[in-house]
């Protein structure tokens, strides 16, 4: 089976990592991974105080664009992701890349369904991450069983409960069932969990299609590094 992570913070880009891009790549190829996405908490808060959408977008990329190079030289597959939040509910989106980012400056303006919608048509794959996490800076639980492709129904990072409430929702609704560790920071994280398949994903495009196509399980690992 070759495995993947496929919700992985680094530092600059998301402000709450703790790891850089080059230390959580040699992390999981040190455990066999074929290849992980790097998803990055998207232009939030703090972060867009006095940037344009461009600034936002670049600095947003680089540790994606530091880790593919890097990925080469140590042989490990990088592919981009973004999680997006809507007031601490969070999706991970799959699928769609620099170019089409910089294209549509208007997904800042854009209500968090219609954002969805068009990101879906565009050729995304969205994950609602984590959709049953309670903490102090989320008013209230919220779900998007219409707007989504699937769910996180284990979130590493989560509780049982938090997890085992999310693979009901995936299951009520017939929503794809994903996996991903939401690691902060590489080799320091002992839970992790991802998404693996019988065949190695080339590119974005063909890992989106394997899980729609249900060719991708999910799984969990322990950390005993
Ligand atoms: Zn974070
Ligand atoms: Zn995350």
């Amino acid at each position: 089976m070759f495995k993947y992570e496929t919700h992985l913070h680094t530092s600059p880009a998301s402000r709450c990592a703790h790891a850089t891009v080059e230390e959580s790549l040699a992390f999981y190829k040190s455990l066999g991974y074929d290849g992980v996405f790097i998803t990055n908490h998207f232009y939030e808060g703090e972060d867009k105080k006095g940037k344009s959408y461009e600034e936002m977008m670049n600095s947003h990329f680089a540790d994606y664009e530091n880790g593919l190079e890097f990925g080469k030289t140590i042989g490990i597959k990088v592919f981009f992701g973004a999680e997006i939040t809507y007031n601490g509910t969070d999706f991970l989106v799959y699928g769609l890349d620099k170019e089409w980012f910089f294209d549509h400056p208007e997904i800042e303006e854009m209500k968090i369904r219609d954002k969805l919608s068009f990101m879906a048509e565009s050729g995304a794959l969205i994950i609602q991450a984590h959709p049953f996490r309670e903490a102090s800076y989320i008013d209230h639980i919220r779900l998007f069983p219409r707007n989504i492709h699937g769910v996180e129904i284990i979130n590493a990072s989560r509780s049982d409960e938090e997890n085992n409430m999310a693979k009901h929702y995936a299951e009520q609704y017939s929503l794809l069932k994903f996996a991903g560790s939401d690691n902060h920071t590489a080799s320091k994280r002992t839970k992790l969990a991802g998404v693996c398949c019988a065949e190695p994903v080339c590119d974005v495009e063909d890992f989106i299609e394997k899980v729609k196509n249900h060719n991708a399980d999910i799984f969990t690992l322990t950390n005993e590094i």
